[in-house]
């Protein structure tokens, strides 16, 4: 048993039109807990277990403490997640629907986070967005279902937050044997950190996130991620928040499905048919989701 699912691989006939290559969508969006995130963080969770924990700690308000959320409630452990005073109404809902026990600390992450680990005895285990070898090997999952289906595409092109995704990704397409095949990493800007740390030859730490697109909002990406854009072909792209906004709206127009902006990223690439495409022919598309945007909230930042 896996408390992520296996995901559609579909092809986007618009996308496909608008671009003249094939561009394929695997729609993590459709997880149970709204991203791809439960990927890395069940099986992370599963293996906590394991080792005897007793109860799960995130500071997360977004997808990642919705996924271990719902990974305490399937696997029947308790869960605390501590989040700043900024977080949404919607986002502390959602996690209270999957039973939480949601803490609000704080005028910021940091100290949110703080108190979270503060809160971490022994029989507990904290349960990081992005820097786990765990959760890498549990994302990985999502190319290992590509290879199964038989789809070897030429690039792949994913969003790049603490770069925890992008590191699973690349993990996935190495234990295929897909050493070769190019990644784009794409950020908006106001949070591009992963773009920082390629430009500067480490990693580094942005003053401030500026991008609506929240789930891209690590100030840091781990040295997993930078580690691999020296051991991988990963290219780095940034896109605007209107781009993502955009890209949204039009996804949902032409595949039914809502994602954040932090997704949006992503599509904007496809959609605008971006020049670094040019040599590629069979694309995929990481659909990582998000749950925490509404359409309104979407339509009301394109406007500016
Ligand atoms: C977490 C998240 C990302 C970024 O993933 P990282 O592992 O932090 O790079 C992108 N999109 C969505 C919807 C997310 O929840």
């Amino acid at each position: 048993m896996t408390l992520h699912i296996e995901t559609p691989l579909v092809e986007s006939r618009a996308m496909s039109a608008i671009t003249g290559r094939s561009v394929w969508l695997k729609l993590d969006a459709l997880q149970p807990p709204g991203s791809f995130k439960i990927r890395g963080i069940g099986y992370a969770c599963e293996t906590y277990i394991a080792r005897g924990a007793r109860r799960f700690v995130s500071s997360s308000g977004g997808n990642a403490g919705l996924a271990v959320a719902y990974a305490g409630r399937r696997l029947g452990v308790p869960v605390t997640v501590v989040v700043p005073e900024t977080t949404t109404e919607r986002a502390k809902a959602l996690l209270h629907l999957e039973n939480a026990k949601v803490i609000v600390h704080g005028a910021s992450w940091q100290e949110a986070n703080a108190f979270a680990q503060s809160l971490i005895g022994e029989s507990d285990a904290f349960l990081h967005p992005f820097d786990d070898p765990l959760l890498w090997q549990g994302h990985a999952t999502l190319i290992d279902e590509v290879f199964r289906f038989g789809l070897k595409p030429d690039a792949v092109i994913l969003s790049v937050g603490g770069g925890g995704l992008m590191s699973g990704v690349v993990e996935g397409l190495h234990r295929n044997g897909w050493n070769d095949v190019p990644v784009f990493a794409v950020e908006t800007t106001g949070a591009a950190s992963f773009h920082a740390a390629v430009k500067a030859g480490h990693t580094i730490e942005l003053e401030q996130i500026t991008s609506i697109a929240t789930s891209l909002g690590a100030k840091r990406v781990c040295e997993k991620a930078f580690q691999w854009s020296k051991n991988h072909p990963i290219q780095s792209v940034v896109v605007s928040d209107q781009s993502a906004l955009t890209a949204c709206e039009r996804f949902l127009d032409d595949h039914r499905i809502l994602v954040e902006p932090a997704c949006g990223a992503s599509l904007a690439v496809a959609y605008e048919n971006a020049p670094e495409l040019k040599d590629f022919s069979n694309i995929l598309v990481v659909v990582c989701g998000g749950a925490t945007s509404t359409i309104d909230q979407i339509r009301k930042w394109g406007r500016g």
